[in-house]
């Protein structure tokens, strides 16, 4: 019998969440600077893809780690009811619990399999022009929990949608200061929607 908490399996930061130019895992905060692998700080990645079935490649949009603080505090400028709404829209189309579970209940533990539908309309990734894809992570190791996830991009036009103007102003601010997206990008791929 142990009395030990039930702590999240963890496996090695899989390639497709590593930082674009190093091809890495991310080391430092986007939005502080601070150094991620180091006691035991806690962040989550977020990234987004566009694919070109044409030519059957895929380039990365955008991708970026945020410890936990800033990660909280972004979501807090989120407004009350733009928070309700996304809130309201991904439990009336997700398990979480159900789906982790199902997940962790298979012998091997292939992060691969966390981010292989939108987890909104299961769509298969192979389908879905542009996706972005979500994960939990402490030092250089990723924690498999309700994340890692991955959402397809007519999924992340529908919780645009819920947002509040006053939401997507301070997202559009986070876009602005972090990444200087080009305007043609400034469409579907939003950056943070599930902060
Ligand atoms: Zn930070």
């Amino acid at each position: 019998m142990s009395f030990l908490p039930v702590l999240p399996q963890r496996v090695p930061i899989p390639p497709s969440f590593y930082a674009e130019d190093t091809e890495a895992p991310f080391e430092t905060c986007l939005a502080c600077d601070r150094p991620l692998h180091q006691d035991g700080t806690e962040y989550v990645i977020e990234k987004g893809y566009r694919s070109f079935e044409a030519y059957d490649v895929e380039e990365t949009v955008f991708g970026y780690a945020l410890c936990l603080r800033c990660h909280a505090s972004l979501s807090q400028s989120f407004s009350a009811q733009s928070r309700q709404r996304c809130t309201a829209y991904l439990n009336e189309h997700v398990d979480l619990p159900r789906r982790t579970a199902s997940l962790l209940d298979q012998d091997s533990l292939d992060p691969t399999r966390w981010t292989q539908h939108c987890i909104v309309h299961d769509t298969p990734k192979a389908e879905l022009c542009e996706y972005q894809i979500l994960a939990h992570c402490r030092g250089t190791e990723m924690l498999l929990t309700h994340l890692p996830l991955m959402i397809g991009g007519p999924a992340v036009d529908e919780l645009v949608q819920r947002l509040s103007n006053e939401t997507l102003d301070e997202l559009g601010g986070f876009r602005d200061e972090h990444f200087g997206l080009p305007p043609e990008l400034k469409g579907t791929l939003q950056g943070p929607v599930l902060a």
